[in-house]
């Protein structure tokens, strides 16, 4: 079975996720990626070859959405890239979502290098 794996970023924090995901697009081709609206969209510009299912906006419910995808078994990890320096209306559901990874024991990396981690980990079981 593909590894699913949800993706997200704070405004702040969305051009490296485009970086990330221009980095490990090989190994995220073989993964089923979900991802909320704005950042989906942004990576699906920057590597067309990925097939990105899009939720809602994070403020507009996507980070709930993906939370809910995690309590039913269908994320297997998160790659959430989260802007420690500024405020977000929807903080509560990064709590949430974070409450949620917690709960399920899914890896969930809140910066890139925990992100090249997760990547890198799922690729060795591919080997
Ligand atoms: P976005 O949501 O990708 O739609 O901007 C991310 C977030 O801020 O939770």
């Amino acid at each position: 079975m593909t590894f699913r794996l949800a993706l997200i970023a704070h405004d702040m924090k969305k051009d490296l996720m485009v970086a990330w995901a221009l980095k490990h697009r090989e190994q995220l081709k073989k993964c089923t990626i979900t991802a909320t609206g704005t950042t989906g969209t942004k990576i699906m510009a920057a590597c067309p070859e990925l097939t990105i299912q899009l939720v809602k906006s994070g403020p507009l419910g996507g980070d709930q959405q993906i939370g809910a995808m995690i309590a039913t078994g269908d994320i297997d990890g998160l790659v959430f890239f989260v802007d420690p320096l500024s405020p977000h209306p929807h903080d509560v559901d990064v709590k949430a979502l974070t409450r949620l990874a917690l709960v399920y024991d899914i890896p969930m990396a809140c910066n890139q290098s925990t992100a090249d981690l997760v990547v890198a980990g799922y690729q060795s079981t591919q080997d």
